[in-house]
């Protein structure tokens, strides 16, 4: 019996998974390798982050949303090689390094955070990129709160409430207006020596403006409200240095200035995955700066009809680095696949339909520009709210989010406030380990129980 056509995924993000569901009628065996086993809707990872909603509600198990489709399989790897001559993709695990062979291949591998070049940055600055991230912000963000309580001296009672969130596009707008809520309203009674309200909030960006993005009328709105919030919004300003107790800030006029503070939350800049560096190495694709792929109209790597690129990790037409583009050009890859197959005619250029971005500066309060369309306020808040609990995966998750929501929107609390020292900590500790040892998995140490660490190979799932 022929061996059934094997694409392989990389990655179970919005490009990942919804390709791989788009191949759910298709005569093909998909396989799913990704460095997590859930997938991630980002853009709410930062009322994770702020204690609204618990991380299984935006992270549910990728086997677990595919485990009806029965041509999909799901691999835990973080993938190291893509061999695109052999057509093989070389991933690891704490039980060694496994090979998947291809005959199509879905790169879907997204995009870090940048500190432009500045990667110490990240040691006092978390991003927000991941579940990890989000839950280590969530130890601090609550943890100064604590530390202020206890401390006896005030100059560090400041800098501990003092809040600094570099980028003001929709991910540092959301996360300095959710701070805001956070000390204003959440822990209004709950302090005995501090005033939590007196929390100051600061959110820089060397831009000129906030979402600037969402062109001047939405940008003035968010600025606004933010600043109503109690929100310090600080433009034009680059971030130099950032340390252990504070960052350090140049304007445009070249004077520097320090801001004290001991929470810092890191929202600007995109690096795509690395492996684009590896595609195009191979193939003789061209990078962008932010080492994205600059792919064909089809969304095909150059010279390799066989292998797609999605998502963040792309570049085509300038557009925007958003869950849509990803969906969209999912879509778009499973349709290229299945015509193939069919023997009907493919390379077809995949145009992306907008269908808008908006981001919520507090509760009842967002900004939106959906078409022609600039919404603000409560009509744009209500819209965001339907828009997410359409797109988050489950309909547990869905029940589980909009009760949350309900604690933190009506009522004052939230319902996510455990925050664990292995959270704040687990991230520098992990890659001090690894520092010690460059072998990813091995850095970690042996694995109780497990066998020493083999080479597999994965042709098919059938015969794996
Ligand atoms: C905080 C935040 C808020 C956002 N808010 C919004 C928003 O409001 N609206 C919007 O439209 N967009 C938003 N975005 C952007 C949106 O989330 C991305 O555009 C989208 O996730 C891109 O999808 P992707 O599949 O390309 O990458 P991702 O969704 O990032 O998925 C990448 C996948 O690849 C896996 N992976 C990476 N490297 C490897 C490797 N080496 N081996 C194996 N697996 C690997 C990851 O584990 C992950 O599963 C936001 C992003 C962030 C970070």
């Amino acid at each position: 019996m022929a061996t059934p056509h094997r694409v392989v995924i990389i990655g179970s993000g919005f490009g990942g998974l919804f390709a791989a569901k788009h191949l759910r009628r298709a005569p093909v065996e998909v396989t799913v390798i990704a460095r997590t086993a859930h997938h991630l809707f980002q853009p709410l990872l930062y009322q994770v982050a702020t204690g609204v909603l618990s991380e299984g509600e935006i992270a549910p198990a990728t086997r677990e949303i595919l485990r009806r489709q029965k041509n999909a399989r799901v691999l835990l790897g973080d993938v190291t090689d893509i061999d695109l001559a052999q057509k093989t993709v070389t991933s690891t695990s704490p039980l060694g390094t496994t090979v998947t062979d291809y005959d199509t291949l879905i790169v879907a591998a997204g995009a870090g955070q940048s500190y432009f070049g500045n990667d110490k940055f990240a040691d006092y600055a978390p991003g927000m990129k991941s579940i990890d991230d989000a839950l280590e912000l969530r130890g601090r963000i609550f943890g100064v709160f604590e530390l202020a309580e206890l401390t006896k001296d005030p100059e560090m009672a400041k800098k501990l409430l003092t809040f600094v969130v570099v980028g003001a596009g929709p991910t540092g707008v959301e996360m300095a207006g959710q701070i805001a809520e956070l000390s204003r309203r959440t822990l209004q009674r709950d302090f005995r020596n501090i005033d939590p309200s007196q929390a100051r909030i600061v959110l820089l960006d060397a831009a000129p403006a906030v979402l600037g993005s969402f062109g001047d009328k939405l940008s003035k709105a968010a600025r606004r409200r933010l600043e109503k919030m109690g929100v310090e919004v600080a433009m034009d300003l680059k971030v130099v240095d950032v340390d252990a107790e504070g960052v350090v800030v140049e304007g445009k006029d070249g004077t520097r200035r320090r801001i004290d503070s001991y929470c810092k939350v890191w929202a600007a800049g995109v690096a795509a995955s690395p492996l684009g560096k590896q595609l195009a190495e191979q193939s003789g694709a061209e990078l962008d700066r932010a080492g994205r792929v600059k792919v064909q109209p089809d969304l095909t790597l150059p010279g390799h009809p066989e292998v797609f690129v999605l998502g963040d990790m792309a570049t085509l037409n300038d557009y925007p680095g958003v869950a849509q583009v990803a969906m969209q050009g999912a879509k778009h890859a499973a349709k290229m696949i299945t015509a193939r197959l069919e023997g009907k005619p493919d390379g077809a250029p995949f145009h992306y339909r907008d269908k808008g971005s908006m981001a919520t500066v507090s509760r009842f309060h967002a900004v939106a520009a959906i078409g022609p369309l600039r919404l603000t306020g409560f009509l744009a808040w209500l819209i965001w709210l339907v828009i997410h609990l359409v797109y988050l995966i489950g309909f547990k998750n869905r029940v589980t989010a909009l009760l949350h929501w309900a604690v933190s929107f009506i009522g004052r609390g939230r319902s996510e406030r455990t925050a664990t020292l292995q959270q704040v900590m687990g991230r520098r500790a992990m890659e001090k380990m690894r520092a010690d040892d460059p072998n990813h998995w091995a850095g970690l140490g042996p694995l109780e129980g497990l066998p020493s660490p083999q080479p597999s190979r994965e042709s098919s799932s059938r015969s794996a």
